[in-house]
């Protein structure tokens, strides 16, 4: 399959869970486009229906692409061609659509979620065998909303210590993202011989 990777800036949820639109950061630019071009991900969505911040995206994205930051850092300039803006989940959707002549496969990730989900080994196995695309997306603030999730085609189980070593569950998406992304598209070190 082809893998897109989507940072959802609205709807997510505040800290007292209302449904917010939260600010597009520099470093979520930058480290998602890494580790999406680090995993071969065809193309990483920053979706904000905030048209300035859509633009802001799209001029960092350029200076790193073409501009002087291409001069500085070519090896950044070639994740930055991943990355994509798009005012909603739909619109992403929508494009993928049109690039890869079907629908994508939408999956809700989040700290919480532990019912209703799909193993990361099956979804690793789906994505290693089938043809289409696949679009995981990633919230911001406290989370993606439940009805984000709930119009998504499947969930991944939430990222956790092993019992005992759990309790504390706050990952940035930074690093949940590299987590998950490794977990469904990582090499797997080969069986001791
Ligand atoms: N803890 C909240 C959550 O995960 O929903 C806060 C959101 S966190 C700042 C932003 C995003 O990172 C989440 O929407 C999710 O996509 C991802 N994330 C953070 N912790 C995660 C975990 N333990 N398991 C899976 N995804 C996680």
């Amino acid at each position: 399959m082809d893998i897109y990777t989507a940072l959802i800036h609205h709807p997510v949820l505040d800290k007292r869970g209302a449904t917010v639109t939260t600010a597009v950061t520099n470093l979520d630019i930058h480290d998602l486009a890494r580790a999406s071009r680090s995993y071969g991900v065809r193309g990483y969505y920053v979706v904000t229906p905030i048209a300035q911040q859509r633009s802001l995206v799209s001029r960092i994205a350029a200076h790193w692409r073409q501009g002087q930051g291409r001069q500085f850092n070519p090896v950044r300039a070639e994740a930055f061609e991943t990355v994509r803006v798009a005012s909603s989940l739909a619109a992403a959707i929508d494009d993928i659509a049109q690039e890869t002549g079907q629908r994508p496969i939408t999956v809700a990730t989040g700290a919480a979620i532990d019912t209703g989900h799909i193993s990361y080994e099956a979804l690793r196995q789906r994505l290693l065998t089938e043809e289409g695309a696949c679009l995981v997306t990633f919230g911001t603030g406290w989370g993606l909303t439940s009805d984000a999730m709930e119009a998504m085609t499947l969930r991944l189980p939430g990222v956790h210590a092993v019992d005992g070593r759990d309790g504390y569950n706050h990952l940035s998406v930074r690093s949940a993202v590299a987590i998950i992304l490794d977990r469904l598209l990582g090499a797997r070190a080969p069986a001791p011989r």
